[in-house]
């Protein structure tokens, strides 16, 4: 398990690694950047290649404060690569450890449903796909035959309006525009990024939310509060994930799933430390409150 930045998560757990592209979103993937920069260490011998990681089966069991436990972040559970006894393994490590939920997010749902079709979902997993433009706005249907207690979208990158997307029965929404050092590219940045430049004469922030581009975050909101889907607007992107804040219209979205059993038992909001910050002073666990829907 390891700590993350990621804001709507507590910890990642990595028991596999290794992925290839399949859509528009996996263009500037972080992971492979990741993995195949650290090529050859102990951490990634294989790069990006598939990396099966069996003495991480057990950490879900040894961790033992309830935690949301982000699922391969360096990977896709459902890539077509990973053996189905692996998965079958990697499964039975969260029926194990029930305390936490954990969430497993795909670019490959119709994988995912195939595999479901002769095992069930465990209680405590939630089931994810990534939409990232109007072209895949179909992997929510496919969700949708998955019987999972919750069912999410990853909006990120969002790289276009998701224009035709049916948030029936889906509980919960995760937007954000690309990061990375790419877009300090300008040509790269005005393809996908949804900020730009701050024009320091102008007083302008070193990040700004570009005018043409905010109207795809109010669309996931207005479309979640439509459908009575809880919506996270994570990051509006830039150079680093916090560059252009996360403000929608001056308003934080911090909505996570609240029904009955959605959220891990006893589950504490965890606070981010900057990267750096001294960690005796900011402790990972605020005062316990519970997250709400919005
Ligand atoms: S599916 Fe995810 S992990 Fe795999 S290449 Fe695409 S962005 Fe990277």
């Amino acid at each position: 398990m390891n700590e993350t930045q990621i804001n709507w998560t507590d910890v990642t757990w990595n028991p596999v690694s290794g992925c290839s592209k399949v859509s528009a979103g996996c263009k500037y993937c972080y992971a492979e950047n990741l993995a195949e920069n650290k090529r050859g260490t102990l951490a990634f011998p294989r790069g990006f290649e598939l990396t099966i990681r069996p003495h991480k089966l057990d950490e879900p069991r040894r961790l033992k404060r309830p935690s949301l436990v982000f699922v391969n972040s360096m990977s896709d559970l459902f890539w077509e690569e990973i053996p189905d006894d692996y998965r079958d393994r990697v499964i039975d490590a969260m029926r194990a450890a029930p305390q936490h939920r954990y969430q497993v997010l795909t670019k490959r749902p119709e994988n995912a449903r195939r595999y479901f079709e002769r095992r069930s979902v465990p209680e405590c997993m939630w089931m994810g796909t990534t939409i990232e433009h109007a072209l895949t706005v179909g992997r929510a249907d496919i969700l949708r035959d998955i019987d999972a207690k919750v069912r999410f979208i990853s909006a990120e990158p969002l790289i276009g309006q998701l224009d035709g997307i049916n948030l029936s029965g889906i509980h919960w929404l995760i937007g954000g525009g690309e990061s990375g050092c790419h877009l300090a590219n300008a040509d790269i940045c005005q393809r996908r990024g949804m900020v730009r430049r701050g024009d320091r004469r102008a007083g302008e922030p070193g990040w700004v939310v570009r005018k043409d581009r905010e109207g795809w975050a109010r669309h996931l909101r207005d479309a979640c509060a439509g459908a009575g889907t809880a919506f996270w607007w994570k990051q509006w992107g830039g150079v680093r994930p916090e560059s252009g804040g996360r403000l929608v219209d001056g308003v934080t979205h911090d909505g996570m799933p609240s029904f009955p059993g959605a959220m891990p038992p006893g589950h504490q909001v965890r606070v981010i430390a900057p990267k750096g910050a001294d960690k005796l002073r900011l402790p990972l666990h605020a005062a316990p409150r519970t997250m709400a829907a919005e």
